[in-house]
């Protein structure tokens, strides 16, 4: 247990150092803070973050570092061609699935997701070993590489065939025509049931959102146990006054399976646990709807653990560093407790009794919605 703690702890700082030395100017990560909205450029911002062709060649490192242990697949295509990629690892029987970035412009959990692979795949922590040995791990860094690209860095995909909102109709797009639809309402694992094809059957015979289709189908093929969504939302002070890290949501669609909604429970659970021992985090519920397309419903309708996670966001560089490592820590604890076991022990009710409600918002950012 202490040597586990031990080797986790020499990865954290490993990765401080590198963040602080390589991406950032100096060390950003604090404990405690920073909390501020810091003054900074949105080009200041971008420049922290992966953009697709780092992301690439990131992919082709981790490859070759991991000795094979990391394989990606190519999952499909965004709407401009850009590939969509899935990083598998593990040899165990369970499989689990992590999404990150379906919104463009929510970009934390892609750079906690990469540096996940690349543990991984590399790392001889005894956590990690046990991980591979009992999950195999799919791992998608980015479902919307076109909205994320720092040109454009928006909420939707791009598509300039895309019609204005209109969310009675089932178009979940932006409120201009021809910007790009949102990838999170359009989870249908059959096309027939969605709104859009009940009210437009004849111009939308099929899902228009190859990147919602390309996670529905990897998720058909892979089935894992449970699949978590990463996020961003805006900044939120929790009922007692501290400024939320991250608010965390299981599936609400009263359909949902009961077995799927206790597992993402637990999964919740454990996150909760894992972060209430750190100062400078705070974790509460969000207040997610009940609507069936969203990724969190969709994939507990299936009867999958489903699980969204919503990091703070929309606030300056200087933060990333801490946030990023927040994405990470609950990746983790994820992994490791589902690959130790200690997973279900856990009581799925205690999330009802202790995760306090999301607060209100501080920030000026948004809106920034699941
Ligand atoms: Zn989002």
């Amino acid at each position: 247990m202490y040597k586990r703690v031990l080797c986790l702890l020499a990865c954290a700082l490993m990765f401080l150092l590198l963040v602080s030395g390589l991406a950032f100017a100096g060390p950003y990560v604090t404990p405690g803070g920073p909390f501020l909205t810091e003054p900074t450029t949105q080009d200041d911002f971008l420049d922290a973050f992966t953009d697709y062709e780092q992301l690439v060649n990131r992919i082709e490192q981790i490859e070759q570092t991991s000795n094979g242990r990391v394989k990606f697949e190519v999952i499909g295509q965004s709407n401009q061609g850009r590939d969509i990629f899935m990083g598998v690892v593990g040899e165990g029987d369970k499989n689990v699935l992590i999404h990150t970035q379906q919104h463009g412009n929510e970009p934390h959990g892609t750079e906690a997701a990469l540096r996940l692979l690349q543990d991984l795949g590399s790392s001889g922590c005894p956590t990690f070993r046990q991980i591979r040995e009992e999950l195999t791990v799919h791992i998608v860094p980015r479902l919307n590489p076109d909205g994320s690209e720092p040109d454009v860095f928006h909420r939707f995909n791009v598509d300039p065939d895309a019609p204005a909102r209109n969310t009675a109709e089932g178009f979940w797009t932006s409120w201009w025509e021809g910007v790009g639809w949102d990838i999170n309402r359009y989870h249908w694992f059959d096309w027939e049931d969605s709104d859009l094809y009940a009210n437009h059957p004849d111009d939308y015979p099929e899902n228009p959102v190859p990147e919602a289709q390309a996670l529905i189908d990897a998720t058909k093929e892979v089935m894992p146990e449970w699949t978590i969504d990463f996020h961003n939302q805006g900044s939120y002070s929790s009922p007692d006054g501290k400024m939320v890290t991250s608010s965390i949501m299981w599936p609400n669609h009263p359909d949902v399976p009961e077995d799927a909604v206790n597992l993402s429970k637990q999964l919740c659970v454990a996150m909760m646990d894992q972060m209430n021992q750190y100062g400078y985090a705070e974790v509460t519920r969000y207040p997610g709807s009940a609507i069936p397309n969203i990724a969190r419903n969709a994939y507990g309708l299936e009867g999958l653990g489903s699980v969204l996670v919503e990091i703070r966001g929309g606030i300056g560089h200087k933060s990333i560093g801490m946030l990023v490592q927040h994405s990470y820590e609950q990746m983790v604890v994820m992994l490791e407790k589902t690959a130790d076991g200690s997973l279900y022990e856990l009581d799925p009710d205690r999330i009802d009794e202790e995760l306090p409600e999301r607060g209100t918002t501080i920030g000026s950012y948004g809106p920034y919605i699941e």
